[in-house]
């Protein structure tokens, strides 16, 4: 066994249950490394760990993050910047999703950066900037097509003057998003950045300084250097999800999730036997069959039902019967000797074999942000080569 092993092995005996997430923090700093030099020296990097860090563990994956050379981080919601504070973190959050005007307080109070996509919003950050004696930083965002949040791009120029007037606010970046950076066809995230770039030279044409210019998620961070602006957005990237199936021709990432499991239970049973609830899984032949401590409420999507499979020894053993909500059954009939108490990856590496989130998520029909971002906190997260 290789040190490393034995430190999971050591932090694993600390552990409360048989299943558990796996953090290499190591490959976070690797990602970093890769996107930067893919980016150049001048691009800042906004760490996107909204959703727990995509599962990660939010407070570990903003600390990896700015150690590595990222330099803000990006959450969804103001409840996640304020975690953030809470453990201590100082350095500029940008919260990426609208808040409520009753919000404004809690926002500037801890010094978060916040998204702004109407007057009324701007307004209630003033106030609260001028009654706290702080001042209101914000990034504007204009839909430029996505056709979600944001200000209509033809209104930028006009809603700019507006917030402007504002006592207290200071417009400190301005952003937008693409819909479909992970899609082969480029041609509507180009759409999106003639319409961005016609924006910011109107705006740049009343003298008006946006600051902080982004745009890329990690799709376009990998695809179009057009779209690295000041800053980029990475998500996926971060944790070592490939944005697009080709990605790795262009950046070499290391994935940084595992989820592990322990073997609780393995029985013989014989043909014709029925597996799991709804009898929906019928055996053809003899075989045996292991029982995984880890189901649904773990975030393992139930429609991995008689569809997915997980590694055992390096090996594909598939899953049988419904998957239930703290456990589900494999078989391991072809994998011999297989007893409890053995390690097996349903997510990660099992000897020469890997299964990435994306397997899974193409076996639950669903993409593997979803698959990551769905992992509960019931799952123990063991952070390693930190
Ligand atoms: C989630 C999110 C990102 C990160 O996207 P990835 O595809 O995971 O890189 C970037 N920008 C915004 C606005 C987001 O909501």
């Amino acid at each position: 066994m290789n040190p490393e092993d034995d430190r999971v092995e050591s932090g694993y005996r600390e552990l409360k249950r048989a299943a558990w997430l796996e953090v290499d923090l190591s490959a976070i700093r690797h990602n970093l490394l890769a996107m930067r030099g893919l980016i150049g020296p001048r691009v800042q990097i906004m760490a996107v760990i909204k959703a727990n860090g995509y599962g990660h563990g939010i407070v570990r994956v903003a600390k990896t993050a700015m150690d590595g050379g990222a330099q803000q981080l990006g959450v969804a919601m103001l409840q996640e910047a304020l975690e953030l504070r809470k453990a201590g973190i100082a350095c500029p959050i940008l919260v990426l999703g609208c808040s409520l005007p009753e919000m404004a307080h809690d926002i500037i109070y801890n010094r978060l950066t916040q998204t702004v996509s109407s007057v009324e919003m701007g307004k209630a950050l003033s106030e609260a900037a001028c009654s706290l004696g702080k001042k209101a930083y914000v990034h504007i965002k204009v839909d430029t097509g996505m056709g979600r949040l944001g200000m209509d791009v033809h209104k930028t120029v006009e809603f700019v003057m507006e917030l402007q007037r504002l006592p207290g606010l200071v417009i400190s970046g301005i952003f937008t998003h693409l819909a479909c950076a992970d899609e082969d066809n480029d041609s509507f995230s180009q759409f999106q950045l003639d319409n961005f770039r016609k924006a910011l030279g109107e705006l740049a044409s009343f003298g008006v300084n946006m600051g902080i210019v982004h745009a890329a998620n990690s799709a376009a961070m990998v695809k179009y250097p057009e779209a690295h602006f000041d800053m980029v957005r990475p998500g996926l990237a971060l944790y070592g999800l490939p944005p697009y199936p080709t990605a790795s021709q262009t950046i070499s990432l290391c994935p940084s999730l595992s989820l592990k499991a322990r073997i609780v239970q393995v029985r013989a049973f014989s043909r014709g036997c029925s597996i799991g609830y709804g009898q929906t899984y019928t055996l053809r032949k003899d075989t045996v069959l292991a029982v995984v401590p880890a189901g649904y409420a773990d975030g393992l999507p139930r429609a991995l039902s008689n569809r997915g499979y997980v590694l055992v020894r390096g090996k594909k053993a598939p899953i049988v019967g419904r998957v239930c909500m703290d456990q589900f059954m494999i078989d391991v009939g072809h994998i011999p000797h297989v007893e409890p108490g053995e390690a097996i990856a349903i997510i990660g590496k099992s000897e020469d074999e890997y299964i990435s989130a994306c397997d899974i998520a193409d076996a639950a029909g669903t993409i593997q942000n979803e698959i990551v971002s769905s992992l509960t906190e019931r799952l123990p997260r063991l952070y390693v080569n930190e």
